[in-house]
């Protein structure tokens, strides 16, 4: 099942199963987890197009005027004229007139300016500059993708999620209205996962290159409602975060019950499945004091909400059984 959209694919219909890149390819991405062919070429083409050139030029540590994407006609002087201009500290500014694609009288014009006038007047815009809707879809996508990578379906298999979902499938429209992209400078790993805390709430986060990404959890459903009165401002507001607790794995876990994650006394997020009460568990279970994530493994609903409700007794108490089904792969 495609973990966005839900479509159901055929396992043995291979070509109906993508590879897709949580952060994209072009921007320095190596982490890939999967999607249905729809959607990663639907992603591709809308929110990973801007994303991916955003954290690139991050990554790079270049200027916004040093975007790969550009609009196809600047302004010389005040007059349209099509071409390109590249930018760089070293060179400057240069200029690449398309002469097919304009006018005679432009062409003139242009060969004018720069053999006669000495004061010359540049003008353009940068299209990535219109798009910052787009790039914090694209946060978005990749925060959910690397928790689906990390925990499977029990973290997608939960309707609270169904508004990012929304979000992530249809990136022109504004579903969620809030500002979930904040800029980070306490957490320097390039890509995390993890619970922060800040103005007194805890909430699921990833974090990419200097940015992170705010997701509810579960047992805070409305985060985003609150901490839009915390924060007002556009995507490189800074928060002071009072704590940062990124969940350390040593390598991408697959397990053969559903899981659902508590830090502290909190539940982060449980799979609907497991709150209706149905299913045994495991719960991986990680606190302030330590970062590492422990598991108890299985536990039904009953433990669950003892759990949930003491967890420093309740943990001593649950014996591991079973067995816990590991694969390793590269990150
Ligand atoms: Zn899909």
């Amino acid at each position: 099942m495609c973990p966005v959209c839900f479509k159901k694919i055929d396992i043995r219909k291979s070509n109906e199963i993508s590879d897709a890149h949580i952060i994209p390819k072009a921007a320095g991405g190596n982490r890939k987890t999967f999607l249905c062919k729809k959607c990663n070429s639907d992603f591709g083409s809308k929110q990973d197009k801007w994303f991916g050139e955003f954290i690139r030029l991050i990554e790079s540590k270049k200027n916004i005027v040093q975007t790969q994407i550009k609009a196809d006609s600047f302004f010389l002087c005040n007059k349209n004229v099509r071409g390109r201009f590249e930018y760089s500290p070293e060179s400057g500014m240069e200029v690449l007139i398309h002469k097919d694609r304009n006018p005679p009288e432009i062409n003139d014009y242009v060969l004018h300016q720069f053999q006669k006038e000495r004061n010359k007047t540049f003008g353009f815009s940068l299209p990535i500059l219109a798009k910052e809707r787009m790039i914090s879809v694209g946060y978005l996508t990749a925060a959910y993708l690397f928790w689906f990578d990390t925990f499977g379906y029990s973290w997608v298999l939960q309707s609270y999620l169904d508004q990012i979902r929304e979000q992530i499938l249809s990136p022109d429209k504004m579903i969620i209205n809030n500002l979930y992209v904040l800029k980070n400078e306490t957490i320097e790993d390039k890509c995390w996962i993890g619970v922060i805390q800040f103005a007194g709430h805890l909430a699921l986060a990833a974090g990419f290159s200097g940015y992170m990404i705010i997701i509810p959890p579960i047992h805070c459903q409305d985060l985003y409602m609150k901490i839009d009165e915390l924060i007002t401002t556009s995507i490189d507001r800074t928060v002071n975060l009072a704590g940062f607790y990124p969940i350390y794995f040593k390598n991408r876990h697959f397990y053969d019950v559903p899981v659902c994650l508590m830090f502290d006394n909190k539940i982060m997020f449980a799979p609907d499945a497991m709150a209706a009460g149905k299913l045994e568990t495991m719960t991986i279970y990680f606190s302030t004091s330590d970062p590492v994530a422990k598991f108890s493994y299985p536990i039904n609903n009953k433990q669950f909400q003892k759990l949930s409700k003491n967890p420093e007794s309740e943990k001593k108490r649950i014996k591991l059984r079973g067995k816990i089904a590991t694969k390793y792969f590269d990150i």
